[in-house]
C-alpha cells in the first residue's frame, strides 16, 4: 500500500484537494487493501476520486464501467487536462482509434480505461495481455431489477470477478436502498465487499406534499416568488410534459418539454439552455437529468407520485447541489396510484414494485417527519425531526404512542421478525384465522395485548412506525417487518415514541381523494 503522504501529495497534485471528504480516504484504504467495496454516496458526494486516485498509483489499468457512454468523453477529457493517462472505449468509435487505444494499453500508457458494459468484449482479445489492476463499476444499481434503473447489459458483470478473481472491485451507486445494495454484491459476486454508505441528508431541500387537484393553479402560484429560479417538474407522461411546458409558456415562462420522444436536437437544446439559464423550466420524463451536472437548481416539483423512493429522492436531489436553500413539492393524487399499480403490475417482480410503490404512497400520506422517512429508506436512522418539511412546519396532533409501539415491536421480536404488516397486527388483535393458527402464534405473550385498536388504526400505527424508522419491510422477503437498530431503544431504553392522533389520518385521506 502506497503511504499517507503519496497519496495525499498524489490528491493535490493530479485532482488540487488538500484534503479527503468523509468516507473517501477509508474507501481509498480499503482498495488499496485489495478488498471489495460497495460505494454508496449522492450525487456530488465524490465518489470518482475512490478510484481515480487509487489507478494512479496501482501498477497496471483501471477499468471504469459506466452506462453513460455519452458522458465518457467528457470525463476523459477531463481527466486528461489534470494530465492522467485516461482513454475510453465505445462503439462509437473506428477500428483505427480502438486499435490506437489497444496500443496504448500494451504500452502501459493508459492508467483508467472506460467502457460501457455492451462494449466489454471489445477487451477479449487484449484481456491476456493488461495487468487490471482495479475493476471499477459506476451506476452499480443499473444491474439490479429491484433498483429503480435495471440495464440489463449490466447483468454480465458478475463474469468480472471470475474472470479476475484477484483484481478488487469498487462498485459505485448514488442510488441503493439495503436490498438493492444486497442485489449488487450478490450479482458482481463480491458478497464480502465492504459497504460504505456517506449521509444521504440534504438539509438544504425543503420538502413538502400537497393534494394533486387543481395543480397547475399551485404551479404558477407556486413560481409567483420564483420568477427567475431554475426549476424541473417531474411527469409520469410525454403528453402532460407537454400540456405543462405550454401552460407555463402561455403565463411567460421559459418552459419546455424533454422526454425520450423529443428528437436529438431539441433534447441538446433543453438541455444545454437549461445549463445555461436561458430556459428556466423543464417540464420532463424521467429521462432527463441522469449526468445533468447544474448546481443552481432551485426547486424540484413532482406533478405526478414517483414510482417509488429511490427514483424521488434522486429526482429531487438534483435541486440545491450549491448547498443553497432548495424547495421541492410532490403532489399527491389517488389517480396517480392506480396509474401506478397498472404498470407495477405489467412489470416484472411485481410484488416488489408494489411494496415500493406502497411506500411512496406511505410516504405522501405521512404524519411523521418527511426526512426521516427518506432517510430511514436508505437505513440511515435521524432521531430528531428535521424542522424543513411540511409535517415539521405543521406537525399533526401526537398521542404518547410508546406502549403502542412496544407492544408492536414486541410482537415482530416474538415472531423473529417472519411476518409481514396484516399477520402482525391479527397477533395483536388476537385474530382467529389460519395465518395465526398454522404458526400456533394464538400461544405468544403478545397475543390479543392490542384487541383495543381497530384493525385500520393498528396499520396507521405501524406505518407511522416504520415511517419514523422503528420497524423496516424487508422487501425481497414478502415484506417480513423487521427490526431496526431503532427498535430496541424503545423495547429496552425507555424511548418515547410518539404518533400522530388518529383523527389526523383521516384528514389526510380526505385531502388526497380530491381530484
Ligand atoms: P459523484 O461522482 O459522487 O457525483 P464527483 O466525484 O463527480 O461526485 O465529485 C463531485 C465534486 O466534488 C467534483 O466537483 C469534485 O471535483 C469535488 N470533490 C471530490 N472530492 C473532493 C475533495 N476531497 N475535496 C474537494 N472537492 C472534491
Ligand atoms: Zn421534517
Amino acid at each position: 500500500m502506497p503511504d499517507q503522504q503519496l497519496i495525499s501529495h498524489t490528491l493535490k497534485e493530479y485532482f488540487g484537494y488538500d484534503s479527503f471528504r468523509p468516507l473517501q480516504q477509508d474507501i481509498i484504504t480499503s482498495v488499496f487493501a485489495g478488498d471489495d467495496n460497495l460505494v454508496i454516496m449522492p450525487t456530488g458526494g465524490g465518489k470518482s476520486i475512490c478510484y481515480q486516485l487509487p489507478a494512479l498509483l496501482l501498477p497496471g489499468v483501471t477499468l471504469v464501467i459506466s452506462p453513460l457512454i455519452a458522458l465518457m468523453k467528457d470525463q476523459v477529457d477531463g481527466l486528461l487536462a489534470n494530465g492522467i493517462k485516461a482513454a475510453f472505449i465505445n462503439s462509437s468509435q473506428t477500428e483505427t482509434e480502438q486499435q490506437d487505444i489497444y496500443q496504448k494499453l500494451s504500452d502501459k500508457e493508459i492508467k483508467l480505461l472506460y467502457i460501457a458494459p455492451e462494449s466489454l468484449s471489445f477487451l477479449d482479445v487484449i484481456f491476456s495481455q493488461i495487468e487490471i489492476s482495479l475493476i471499477a463499476i459506476d451506476e452499480a444499481h443499473c444491474i439490479s431489477a429491484w433498483g429503480h434503473d435495471f440495464r440489463p447489459a449490466y447483468t454480465q458483470l458478475g463474469y468480472l470477478k471470475n474472470r479476475f478473481p484477484k483484481t478488487p472491485v469498487i462498485a459505485l451507486t448514488a442510488t441503493a436502498d439495503k436490498a438493492t445494495r444486497q442485489d449488487i454484491c450478490d450479482q458482481l459476486n463480491i458478497s464480502n465487499a465492504k459497504q460504505h454508505l456517506a449521509s444521504f441528508d440534504r438539509k438544504n431541500l425543503s420538502l413538502e406534499v400537497r393534494p394533486g387537484n387543481k395543480r397547475i393553479e399551485q404551479i404558477i402560484d407556486f413560481l409567483k416568488d420564483k420568477p427567475n429560479d431554475s426549476g424541473i417538474i417531474y411527469c409520469l407522461s410525454r403528453k402532460t410534459t407537454e400540456m405543462l411546458s405550454e401552460k407555463l409558456q402561455n403565463q411567460g415562462y421559459n418552459a419546455e418539454a424533454y422526454h425520450a420522444g423529443v428528437d436529438h436536437q431539441k433534447r441538446s437544446y433543453v438541455q444545454e439552455g437549461f445549463i445555461n439559464d436561458t430556459i428556466q423550466i423543464v417540464c420532463a420524463t424521467i429521462a432527463f437529468g441522469m449526468g445533468i451536472d447544474k448546481s443552481n437548481v432551485r426547486w424540484v416539483i413532482h406533478y405526478n407520485l414517483p414510482k417509488n423512493i429511490e427514483g424521488y429522492y434522486q429526482e429531487i436531489g438534483r435541486a440545491g447541489r450549491d448547498n443553497l436553500p432548495s424547495s421541492t413539492l410532490l403532489f399527491h393524487s389517488y389517480a396517480d396510484v392506480v396509474q401506478l399499480q397498472k404498470f407495477a403490475n405489467m412489470a416484472g417482480n411485481q410484488e416488489v414494485q408494489l411494496a415500493k410503490l406502497d411506500r411512496m404512497k406511505q410516504y405522501a400520506d405521512s404524519l411523521s417527519c418527511r426526512r426521516k422517512i427518506l432517510l430511514s429508506y436508505f437505513g440511515e436512522l435521524i432521531e430528531e425531526n428535521c424542522g424543513n418539511c411540511d409535517v415539521c412546519k405543521n406537525p399533526p396532533t401526537f398521542i404518547d404512542g410508546t406502549i403502542i409501539a412496544q407492544k408492536a415491536l414486541s410482537t415482530v421480536t416474538r415472531i423473529k421478525e417472519q411476518e409481514p404488516i396484516g399477520t402482525v397486527i391479527d397477533i395483536l388483535r388476537g385474530a382467529q384465522n389460519t395465518a395465526v393458527y398454522d404458526k400456533e402464534y394464538q400461544n405468544l405473550k403478545t397475543y390479543g395485548i392490542g384487541k383495543d385498536i381497530a384493525w385500520r388504526d393498528w396499520q396507521q400505527y405501524i406505518i407511522q412506525l416504520i415511517n419514523q424508522g422503528y420497524l423496516e419491510i424487508a422487501f425481497h422477503q414478502n415484506n417480513k417487518l423487521k427490526l431496526t437498530s431503532l427498535s430496541k431503544k424503545v423495547l429496552f431504553e425507555g424511548e418515547k415514541v410518539s404518533l400522530a392522533h388518529l383523527k389526523e389520518f383521516e384528514k389526510v385521506k380526505q385531502a388526497t381523494v380530491v381530484k
